[in-house]
């Protein structure tokens, strides 16, 4: 293939005679300044839309990479967690979304600036924006390279961040259990992307300056904020901004929705500058840009069935009861109901498709307009 590569890393599992393999395809003719696009899916490695999405996408990347038409680069991978991919129990259950020999969640715990790495920066910062950018860039690449991870885990994600540290903008893929189209991006890319928001067809895009959980796109776009706020005399852009995409709910795979949605991503690749080709249109819909802040997480604090009574994209009121939880052994029915209560007012965004629940758990994301006082500052994700 011209301009284009099938690369396989293995990364050494935990145990001897173990290993996985990390897929890594990538696209362009790497020319030195040109732009450089990284896109995953399934680091939550049991969500599949992605996938889809970016195996229809690998095609139309191999045609315009050969035909010369991509300058700088684009890195893909469809499944980028195989540690989380192998995770299958009892042909029943797949745990994608922690790692069950730490409990780590995949998307909890990324982190490219730790304060030796700010040190370092410091001493180079010029008034020379561009400088400054491969400056920061050359060192934060060099302490990745430079870890020494432990387990497969730590191996894993020193993989991932080698190879997308230095992009110019990463996509990350996910979806929600049942749900509408969303995105997550820090405040300074809205209105943005707007354009890439309606390409991914979201009903919302949420904001958060830091969402408290050490996200996998967070680590790359807040590099440049953070750096911003602690150096505001030096010329530092927003060099690589990111977002997670939760391409509705965990079954909402479906092969012609994904192949749309795949040309969509590609359009705004074109629009973007990473692919040297006339932009397709995008979808005609308005999508609001909202602080995350605003968005509740009902959680129940007692065991029980849950039961709907609202479905995802009702509009509810604050205090409208729109769930509730069921002890199956209370006799008196009164007595076994735990009415749930909306505590903005919003749109219903996701809903859990199980539905016997435990303590503490989440049951619904309300997209509301106004800040919640319970939710302003804390962590903002749902675990
Ligand atoms: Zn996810």
């Amino acid at each position: 293939m011209k301009n284009a590569s099938i690369e396989d890393r293995t990364l050494k599992g935990d145990f001897q005679g173990t290993s996985y393999n990390l897929r890594v395809f990538r696209f362009g003719s790497g020319k030195a300044g040109a732009p450089k696009a990284y896109m995953h899916a399934a680091l939550h490695a049991d969500e599949t839309p992605g996938m889809l999405i970016l195996h229809h996408m690998l095609p139309k990347l191999q045609a315009a990479a050969e035909a010369g038409l991509i300058d700088g680069e684009i890195v893909v991978l469809p499944q980028a967690n195989p540690l989380g991919g192998a995770q299958v129990l009892f042909q029943d259950t797949h745990i994608g979304r922690f790692d069950l020999a730490t409990g780590q969640n995949h998307n909890r715990g990324w982190e490219l600036l730790p304060a030796e790495v700010v040190a370092e920066i410091e001493t180079v910062l010029s008034q020379d924006e561009a400088a400054n950018v491969a400056h920061i860039r050359r060192i934060v690449g060099a302490a990745v390279a430079a870890r020494e991870p432990n387990t497969a885990l730590e191996r894993f994600r020193k993989e991932i961040l080698l190879l997308s540290h230095d992009a110019d903008i990463v996509f990350d893929i996910h979806c929600d259990d049942e749900s509408g189209r969303h995105l997550f991006i820090i405040p300074e890319q809205w209105p943005d992307w707007e354009d890439i928001a309606r390409a991914s067809r979201s009903q919302v895009a949420l904001t958060a300056a830091d969402s408290g959980g050490g996200s996998y796109d967070e680590c790359l776009s807040t590099v440049w904020t953070r750096l911003q706020a602690r150096f505001p005399n030096h010329p530092i852009p927003l060099a690589c901004p990111a977002a997670t995409f939760e391409y509705a709910g965990r079954s909402d795979v479906e092969d012609d929705v994904a192949a749309e949605d795949a040309q969509h991503l590609f359009s705004v690749l074109c629009s973007r500058g990473f692919i040297n080709m006339e932009p397709t249109p995008l979808p005609d819909i308005k999508v609001e840009g909202l602080p995350l802040e605003a968005t509740d997480m009902l959680r129940v604090n007692t065991p029980g069935i849950l039961t709907y009574r609202v479905a995802v994209g009702d509009e509810v009121t604050k205090g409208q009861h729109v769930a509730d939880i069921i002890d199956p052994t209370e006799l008196d029915p009164a007595k076994a109901r735990t009415p749930i209560h909306a505590t903005t007012d919003g749109f219903i965004l996701s809903r859990r498709t199980r539905k016997l629940m435990f303590p503490g758990e989440s049951i619904m994301k309300i997209v509301g307009r106004e800040i919640l006082d319970s939710r302003e500052g804390g962590y903002l994700l749902e675990d």
